[in-house]
């Protein structure tokens, strides 16, 4: 699917693992960003930026991309930021336990160096991520911040509409005390998830082993790939103590922040979402992330649907865009040069959901459109209104 995705020019490879985001690819891109910033903002979470560059003492992970700076100090490309965000803390510390839940997050590019990047988007060595960052006056409060939190990604991934797994992770590189990964099952899927038939135990094998269930024991077990898409950990002051990120608690006493990591895979959910949905030769997007929702194809320039039907194209398309949630998202393909039947066969490829198309029917005199429902492969011949009805 990422070849569908180069050869219909939505992302470009640029060098390994790094991409070209073509128009098509950004739009899809953008929605993600806006659906997950509604959802931040239901749960009080604020969004800021921090620098790609960072002084290369936070660090000692693998996978760095470093340079130098004229004056020889060492700089990494950030591959993540609880060092940066935990500093950043620490440098307006101490606040009052008042100041208390923060939620922080950002999505920013995220750099690197994997060792094979590979299925386009869903490895990349530049990739975008979502992370968010919280910080609580103690371990109670941070333990609910993260159900709540855990929560609020099941419904950002619920509106995507592909089913997922939430499985029990290890805690690895990050560290911290509870972790757990949201995966879509798929072949191509990187990690091994096992799950358990007798428990309802689901957990990634980097934990378990592939054999039975490390909960109880069973040997009733599924072991299937999965992509992550996001990873949650309950991090308590792992990073607070070493960085010195303190509060002032009621007493005015210095004490450590607990804290919860959150990253949520903005570009590998797009290839992920388009590999788990797309048919061989045709793109197929969450409904939610499609570029442009509907595309109207006009009658080629010249033929004698045109001068029938002539305006009608641009009237339908006012029509559409006026309507909630089609503002923006409708396309206009009058390519004159192009039959119907190629611009058709293209917008499926494209894997818009709707494709009107003003044919032979139109120039009837109760003008007739042709719609079909990409998604649940309908066809249907609607006057305008029903049309309109339709969306
Ligand atoms: P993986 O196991 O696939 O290498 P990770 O465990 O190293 O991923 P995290 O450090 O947990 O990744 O990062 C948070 C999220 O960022 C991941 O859940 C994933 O959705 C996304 N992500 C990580 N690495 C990449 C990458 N190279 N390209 C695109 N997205 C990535
Ligand atoms: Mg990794
Ligand atoms: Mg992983
Ligand atoms: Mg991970």
């Amino acid at each position: 699917m990422n070849r569908l995705m180069l050869d219909l020019g939505i992302i470009k490879l640029a060098s390994p693992g790094i991409f070209h985001l073509l128009p098509l690819g950004i739009r899809a891109l953008e929605k993600l960003k806006s659906l997950i910033d509604k959802e931040m903002h239901k749960i009080n979470a604020q969004r800021l930026a921090l620098p790609a560059l960072t002084p290369a003492e936070l660090w000692e992970k693998t996978e760095l991309f470093t340079l130098t700076d004229r004056h020889k100090n060492l700089y990494i490309l950030s591959p993540t930021h609880e060092e940066a965000i935990t500093d950043l803390l620490a440098s307006i510390a101490p606040l009052s336990y008042k100041n208390f839940p923060l939620r922080l997050y950002q999505i920013t590019s995220k750099y690197r160096d994997e060792m094979k990047s590979r299925f386009g988007l869903m490895r990349g060595r530049q990739f975008l991520m979502k992370d968010l960052y919280t910080f609580d006056i103690d371990m109670e409060n941070a333990e609910q911040t993260y159900s709540e939190i855990i929560k609020s990604y099941e419904n950002i991934l619920t509106k995507l509409g592909i089913g997922f797994s939430q499985v029990l992770a290890a805690t690895g590189n990050i560290g911290g005390l509870i972790s757990h990964e949201f995966h879509y099952t798929a072949d191509v899927g990187e990690d091994k998830l096992l799950f358990c038939s007798n428990c309802n135990y689901k957990g990634n094998v980097e934990i378990s082993g592939q054999d039975y269930c490390p909960q109880c024991k069973s040997t009733k077990i599924i072991v299937r790939n999965g992509i992550e898409v996001a990873h949650t950990f309950l991090l308590g002051d792992k990073y607070s103590k070493s960085l010195n990120a303190t509060y002032l608690d009621r007493n005015g006493l210095i004490a450590n922040l607990q804290m919860g990591c959150y990253g949520l895979g903005i570009s590998r959910i797009l290839g992920a979402a388009v590999e788990v949905l797309s048919l061989e030769q045709e793109l197929r997007w969450p409904l939610v992330l499609a570029p442009y929702k509907v595309v109207i194809i006009a009658p080629k320039g010249g033929s004698k649907e045109e001068v029938l039907t002539s305006g009608l194209d641009q009237e339908l398309y006012d029509n559409i865009d006026k309507l909630d949630g089609y503002t923006g998202n409708i396309l206009l393909d009058d390519r004159n040069h192009l039959t119907i039947g190629k611009r058709y066969l293209e917008a499926r490829r494209m894997g818009y959901p709707y494709i009107i198309v003003i044919g032979s029917k139109a120039t009837e005199t109760n003008p007739l459109y042709e719609l079909n429902e990409i998604l649940t492969n309908k066809q249907h011949f609607l006057d305008k209104n029903e049309l309109l009805q339709h969306f």
